[in-house]
């Protein structure tokens, strides 16, 4: 097969909602993007590992540090909030609103099925990828995005990572989540599964015979409860409660292994939460097709966010994006998860130095790889924050670009903050008037 060659403004690795974030920051900023994504279509985790609950971004008062793009994506959890209600989406809903989003931008090009295999660099710089899958072709950029989850784009670049926790390199434990649906609701003590309340409440009736089973041996799940969140309508659950240990995205057989072992945990489970009478006739409607992977490879960048940064809630001066969630630990070992809420005002700042590799001039991180510790990145690799540092990529690449630098890290924060808030994103600091992006039309 001929190799085709392309060049765009930037290029992003990776349609999660970390890149996809971008794509639509830099799209709507008149960047020629181009959004290369290894599966056959978008949506990364938060669709094929159906990951379900729209974790929090509000502060201890309740309102969003998070918005912008974010916003868009979750509509409901915006405009129907309420401290009873479980925030929840659908993964299909999720990914229809992605691809109505990404058609509608004229400059943004997308590649599904395709996958980075080599990045070419030279005297500090990226200076082409190599693509192969549904088509085989070089492309450049001035600027490119690693929003592969798992720093993969990075690591391509010779650039340096870590991984797992402190002293062993051990990884969160990984989770196949399914769905269940047919629940005949009035058996339960709470009907209605939409409220938190009703939810803890399922899950003390649905406790004694998952461990009577574990009693019996009759699975290898070291979880010692269930999880388990409602779709949006209430007539299904997704349950988020196996646990497979050693899984390491660099090490692909253990992914491969691991998904096998999520699979057998989801079916013993369901096994026996069916001896429930409101079980009886629910059926599992299926198990993610991908193995949640929590964690990969953390690239050493320009400042390295800390689990103290978090828990003291720290303000930067070249904050981009902000996080409210907990640090969320799902132990490699197989035992309790930690989670350890952020205290008040219930929030951190994310500063651009953490989106900044070192060693790169033109490559920005754009999802849960950007550089912090194992413990910082347990709290900010959620949908929310990572769509926040995506939008933040995106925008600082496309002012990059426009603004001519040779460098990302030329860009001036506040210009960053400046077009984020003005874009409805939640910010905090100092702004700059900045010349919009634009393009001549081509
Ligand atoms: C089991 C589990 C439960 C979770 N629960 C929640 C939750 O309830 N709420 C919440 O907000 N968050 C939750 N999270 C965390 C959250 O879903 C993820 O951290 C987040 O979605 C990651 O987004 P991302 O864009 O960084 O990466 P991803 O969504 O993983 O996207 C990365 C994309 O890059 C692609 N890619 C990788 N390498 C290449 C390459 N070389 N070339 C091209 N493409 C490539 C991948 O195919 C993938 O589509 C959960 C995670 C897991 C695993």
């Amino acid at each position: 097969m001929n190799k085709e060659f392309f060049d765009f403004d930037l290029i992003i690795a990776g349609a999660g909602v970390g890149g996809i974030s971008a794509a639509l920051a830099a799209a709507r900023l008149q960047m020629r993007v181009l959004l290369i994504e290894q599966a056959r279509e978008v949506g990364g985790t938060g669709v094929f590992s159906s990951v379900s609950l729209v974790c929090n971004f509000r502060d201890s008062w309740g309102k969003p540090i998070t918005n912008g793009i974010h916003r868009e994506l979750f509509p409901t959890s915006y405009t129907h909030y309420s401290e009873k209600l479980v925030p929840t989406y659908d993964e299909q809903e999720l990914k229809a609103a992605y691809q109505r989003l990404l058609a509608s931008e004229p400059t943004l090009t997308l590649w599904t099925d395709c996958e980075v295999f080599q990045a070419d660099k030279q005297n500090g710089r990226i200076v082409r990828l190599h693509i192969q899958g549904s088509r085989t072709a070089t492309v450049t950029a001035k600027i490119y995005l690693d929003a592969t989850a798992d720093g993969n784009l990075s690591a391509l670049a010779g650039l340096e990572y870590k991984l797992g926790r402190e002293g062993d390199g051990k990884l969160q434990s990984a989770t196949a989540t399914f769905k269940v649906s047919g629940i005949d609701c009035s058996q339960l003590k709470e009907p209605d599964i939409r409220q938190w309340t009703a939810i803890h409440s399922l899950r003390r009736e649905l406790l004694p015979y998952y461990l009577d089973m574990k009693a019996a041996g009759g699975t290898s799940n070291p979880r010692q409860g269930i999880t388990c969140f409602p779709y949006p309508d209430g007539k299904a659950l997704l349950f988020n409660s196996t646990s497979v240990l050693d899984v390491d995205p660099t090490r692909p057989e253990t992914v491969t292994s691991g998904r096998e072992e999520g699979i057998r945990q989801a079916q013993e489970l369901f096994e026996a939460i069916h001896l429930h009478p409101a079980f009886h006739n629910a059926k599992m409607d299926y198990i993610a097709p991908k193995l949640g992977v929590r964690e990969g490879r953390r690239i050493v960048g320009e400042y390295e966010l800390t689990a103290e940064d978090c828990l003291q809630t720290r303000r930067f001066n070249d904050m981009v994006a902000a996080c409210a969630y907990s640090l969320d630990i799902h132990s490699p070992d197989g035992g309790a998860t930690r989670l350890e809420s952020i205290p008040k005002p219930g929030y951190y700042h994310i500063p651009y130095r953490s989106l900044i590799p070192k060693g790169c001039a033109n490559l920005l991180l754009s999802s849960r790889c950007i550089s912090g510790t194992h413990e910082a990145h347990s709290s900010y690799r959620i949908m929310a924050s990572v769509s926040a540092i995506g939008e933040a990529a995106g925008t600082a690449a496309a002012l990059c670009v426009f603004q001519g630098h040779q460098d990302v890290r030329e860009v001036k924060t506040s210009h960053i903050r400046f077009i984020l808030q003005l874009r409805g994103q939640f910010i905090e600091g100092e702004v700059e008037r900045v010349q919009m992006p634009t393009r001549p039309a081509w």
